[in-house]
């Protein structure tokens, strides 16, 4: 038989030793369907040197035949970003998804979720949806709000397909994680992009699936045109872990402010310190003060314990 040469693919799906991978479209095979995705294993020696595969992964598969689903990684390609918690490789962007009602939109929350957001250091999507409920006058107030706080939202309707094809652009031939508050419309969305995602059979085990809830582990779904885009089921909790020198960092309203000068301590918090070049006047200056609080007494109880 003749040998098969390589396939690029990415991983959109982990569980067990078991790997479910999209191939990308290679010109030499143009009888390929490539819209099936492979059953994969892992190679024996990356198991060794300890290589793990998540979702999100780019892949080098080898194939035995071309005629069946099957695969094997033989290796990983470096990763860009890696988000622990879900777990998936390189995400292009986050986006970040709230309502503006059912339930009222809340700027305490969107806070602390565009701040946990940052945190991850990869690039922010911010999506306003459910904008037939509210007055296009308010639509705007939001958006000139938001605009102070250092982002430019895209103001969505899932319901009457407002801002749907801008936004679809936009996730493209990238991947992108979701994120948000439970109501905010996540799985809308999903099935508003992903075409046939809820009818979709499993081809391992012969069952329809049944809803992605059921199911703990992050799954990457295709767009037709392009881009993978997860649900998540762990960023949804908008707790934060980081240093709380860097919380500063994650209010992009002040964030250019650090590259034009320095404190004076290079451990300032930017609260009452002297020759603190943090502004004091901005709205969420006291979500900042709030949540560095908040940080610091966690920080006491973990000392206290140790
Ligand atoms: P999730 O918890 O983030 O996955 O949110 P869902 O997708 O389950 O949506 C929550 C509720 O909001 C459902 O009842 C949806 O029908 C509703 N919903 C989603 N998008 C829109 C929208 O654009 N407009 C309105 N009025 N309701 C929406």
């Amino acid at each position: 038989s003749t040998t098969i040469p390589e396939f690029y693919g990415t991983v959109v799906a982990a569980q067990a030793n078991f790997y479910r991978v999209y191939l990308d479209e290679n010109h030499e095979y143009e009888n390929y369907d490539f819209s099936s995705y492979l059953l994969c294993t892992r190679r024996e020696r990356l198991k060794k040197i300890g290589q793990n595969v998540m979702v999100g992964d780019r892949v080098i598969i080898k194939k035995s035949s071309l005629q069946d689903l099957r695969g094997l990684i033989i290796s990983v390609l470096p990763r860009k970003t890696e988000l622990s918690r879900p777990k998936v490789a390189n995400a292009d962007q986050i986006l970040l998804l709230f309502p503006f009602k059912e339930p009222e939109l809340e700027p305490w929350q969107l806070s602390r979720f565009l701040i946990k957001a940052e945190s991850t250091l990869i690039p922010l999507v911010l999506c306003l949806n459910k904008a037939d409920l509210i007055k296009p006058d308010e639509q705007k107030k939001w958006k000139m709000r938001l605009k102070k706080w250092g982002y430019t939202p895209h103001l969505i309707s899932i319901l009457n397909i407002q801002g749907i094809q801008e936004l679809y652009d936009c996730l493209q031939n990238k991947i992108t994680i979701f994120a948000g508050p439970s109501g905010a419309g996540k799985s809308s969305l999903i099935n508003k992009l992903v075409p046939n995602i809820e009818q979709r059979v499993d081809k391992v085990s012969g069952k329809l699936r049944k809803g992605r809830h059921t199911t703990r582990h992050v799954e990457l779904f295709r767009l037709p045109k392009g881009g993978l885009v997860a649900d998540t089921p762990g960023f949804n909790q908008a707790d934060l872990q980081c240093d709380p020198r860097k919380l500063i960092n994650y209010f992009p309203e002040v964030r250019s402010q650090l590259k034009q000068g320095e404190c004076q301590f290079n451990n300032c918090l930017h609260r009452s310190e002297p020759n603190c070049i943090i502004s004091k006047s901005w709205e969420r200056y006291e979500h900042y003060l709030t949540i560095l609080a908040e940080m610091l007494s966690q920080k006491e109880v973990e000392q206290k314990k140790k």
